[in-house]
């Protein structure tokens, strides 16, 4: 995650009816795909169908919350883990996601320096900080609101990034995403789905 790149897994297909269907270009071949990291695909392919998305979601906001929780996954940290969102209020909920992954509690705030936030993590632990924080918006909040040798786990470099000496004084891991097509089979593609619909649709069939 040391360059300002983003990553071209994910790619909306024109929209049938009110949703779109969300690409997957990785191409399974080249070096980083092969070692496991398809959200940095060197060369994208046509594109294989992944989920539905109801149209009033950007694919930007979706694949940023995909990205996420994906970091999150790779990050593999304990199930008892107690975990903070930080994340724009209103729009698709990273909590819901976070959740299908994760047994342990999870809290959600716009801002991590809110007092009902700071009372409810010294309530779920002694260090009175989250073990590991997921953050949609500023990865420097993020490293702050983190226990000393915590977990920051960001979608991409396009969130605010914590300088190397932020990191290094609170030993703070920082993970990325890795694959976000895993992170859809793994889950199921229709609980992705449920994520990003209000109204609790079918399911569509992906072609
Ligand atoms: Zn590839």
């Amino acid at each position: 995650m040391d360059e300002p790149v983003a990553s071209h897994q994910l790619t909306p297909k024109p929209r049938v009816g009110d949703h779109y269907l969300l690409l997957d270009h990785a191409c399974g071949r080249c070096p980083s795909c092969e070692e496991g990291w398809t959200v940095w695909c060197e060369q994208p392919t046509a594109g294989q169908p992944l989920c539905w998305v109801p149209a009033e979601h950007s694919s930007s906001e979706v694949s940023s919350l995909l990205k996420a929780v994906s970091a999150f996954l790779s990050a593999r940290v304990e199930s008892k883990a107690v975990v903070l969102a930080i994340a724009p209020e209103g729009g698709v909920t990273i909590l819901d996601g976070l959740t299908l992954v994760h047994s342990g509690p999870v809290l959600l705030a716009s801002d991590p320096r809110d007092p009902s936030v700071k009372s409810r993590l010294a309530g779920l632990n002694e260090a009175g900080r989250a073990d590991a924080v997921v953050s949609l918006l500023s990865g420097r909040d993020a490293v702050r609101a983190v226990k000393r040798g915590g977990t920051v786990c960001l979608p991409d470099t396009a969130v605010e990034m914590p300088t190397v000496t932020e990191l290094a004084q609170r030993e703070v891991r920082l993970v990325g995403p890795r694959d976000l097509a895993e992170l859809v089979k793994k889950v199921g593609r229709q609980s992705v789905e449920q994520l990003f619909e209000r109204k609790g649709a079918s399911s569509l069939p992906l072609r």
